[in-house]
């Protein structure tokens, strides 16, 4: 009876510290797109994301960033991809649909604070995102 009507809730857990380099990144390249590879592990749908990686040959410009999955490293480490959105909002564009690498999508739209941050499964549909800051449990 257990696996009748069986669904994971779907959940992503974003480490405190991993938001703040994502966000001092995006930063540093704004007025372009800032674009990195989440790493992290994924069980029972929640996916959980505690740290970054910067993608070999990636190309940003204001309204694109990415990179040839070709060149990546096999790493199952690597479940997604954060990109940001420097102007208009942090609903994924058909490109980023066409483009999507892993599980899950984060998008952070200007001005990059922590309530900019929105993730998405690859039908563009969003998916809960909570900050897991390890000092301040209560926080979302
Ligand atoms: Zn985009």
């Amino acid at each position: 009876m257990f696996f009748k009507n069986k669904k994971f809730e779907r959940k992503v857990l974003l480490d405190k510290s991993v938001l703040d380099s994502i966000v001092t990144f995006c930063k540093m390249k704004h007025p372009n797109e800032g674009i990195l590879i989440l790493k992290g592990k994924s069980k029972n749908g929640q996916i959980k994301i505690d740290g970054l990686a910067i993608p070999p040959f990636n190309f940003t410009g204001p309204t694109f960033a990415g990179f040839p999955h070709s060149f990546l490293p096999f790493d199952n480490s690597y479940i997604g991809v954060v990109h940001s959105h420097p102007s208009g909002s942090a609903e994924p564009s058909v490109t980023d649909l066409n483009n999507f690498f892993g599980l899950v999508s984060l998008i952070i739209q200007s001005p990059y604070d922590d309530d900019s941050i929105f993730a998405w499964d690859s039908s563009g549909n969003t998916i809960p995102l909570s900050i897991n800051d390890e000092n301040e449990t209560e926080k979302n």
